[in-house]
């Protein structure tokens, strides 16, 4: 889709448009350019990480990483989000401390910048939004976001201008600094689990287990693990209790695990006089009724 240059172009705009605002929020004394600022640099950031770390995350899987690099982005969500929450924490400080001891703010100057802002944002969204994958719409809806928050800022600044009432520069950075702070909280959650191995979010076991034991020939499946290394692709692995051909009962579970999303699978075969020596994992299949996935090829 986007080429590494386009990308790499992207990168330095947004990270020298959020330098760029760092200074205004110095100059202007306005603590609400300086959120903004902090969500450009986090926007920046993504972009810049996603580049680096872009040709290292899609490397094929070697002997050293044999599940493939893909974490290698996820680490990288870490690095931005981390960023993000001390920042964002930084900010609600400072603006706090202004709401205690307000300062001058150069109205004038608040007003050129937030005007800078919205018409920087407004192009990046009139560059990017073409296509309506699910992907890009995130995007487009990020870069609208991006738009409105600028023209808050500039709504206040003009507020200020008018009436003097200063107050409201800190409030709408407190505003925009708690906004990140949720989203980088939210992010957080989703890479600490991803890192914690548990169950991705659209996989549902029980169901996995339940079409599985109905396949003709399975008695019984158990030691199921998914995990995911990126949170889209899940791998998975089992123990399958059967007395029929292993290659047929292969092909049906690989069939029914794509139709959960999950093409890689490592699969155990066991007889049904067999001791399974694993009980170590043995986990309650909750008997939920079937949502989301139907299909009618199990008898
Ligand atoms: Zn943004
Ligand atoms: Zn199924
Ligand atoms: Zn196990
Ligand atoms: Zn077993």
């Amino acid at each position: 889709m986007k080429t590494e240059k386009n990308i790499l172009l992207a990168f330095i705009l947004n990270f020298g448009f959020s330098i760029f605002e760092f200074f205004g929020s110095v100059f202007t004394g306005s603590v609400a350019i300086m959120s903004d600022a902090l969500h450009d640099t986090g926007d920046a950031l993504s972009i810049g990480i996603a580049y680096f770390l872009e040709k290292k995350s899609s490397k094929h899987p070697d002997i050293k990483y044999t599940y493939g690099y893909r974490r290698y982005s996820v680490l990288g969500g870490l690095i931005t989000t981390v960023i993000l929450l001390t920042g964002s924490i930084l900010v609600i400080t400072n603006s706090i401390h202004k709401i205690i001891n307000p300062s001058e703010i150069n109205a004038n100057g608040m007003i050129i910048f937030a005007i800078i802002g919205v018409l920087v944002n407004f192009l990046a969204a009139l560059f990017t939004h073409k296509g309506d994958s699910l992907n890009q719409k995130a995007v487009n809806l990020h870069m609208l976001e991006d738009v409105l928050g600028w023209a808050v800022v500039l709504v206040g600044s003009v507020v200020i201008r008018f009436t003097g009432f200063t107050l409201i520069d800190p409030i709408m950075s407190i505003c925009v600094a708690i906004f990140i702070l949720i989203n980088s909280l939210k992010n957080l959650k989703e890479i600490t689990e991803i890192f914690l191995e548990k169950t991705p979010e659209n996989i549902d076991i029980s169901e996995i287990a339940k079409h599985i034991e109905n396949i003709n020939g399975i008695n019984g499946v158990h030691h199921i693990h998914v995990r995911s290394l990126d949170g889209n692709i899940a791998f998975a692995t089992m123990h399958i209790v059967t007395n029929e051909n292993g290659k047929e009962i292969k092909d049906k579970v690989r069939e029914e695990l794509k139709e959960h999303g999950i093409f890689h699978a490592t699969l155990e075969l066991e007889q049904e006089d067999e001791i399974c020596e694993s009980h170590h994992c043995h986990i309650e299949f909750s008997n939920a009724v079937s949502h989301g996935h139907h299909h009618h090829h199990h008898h």
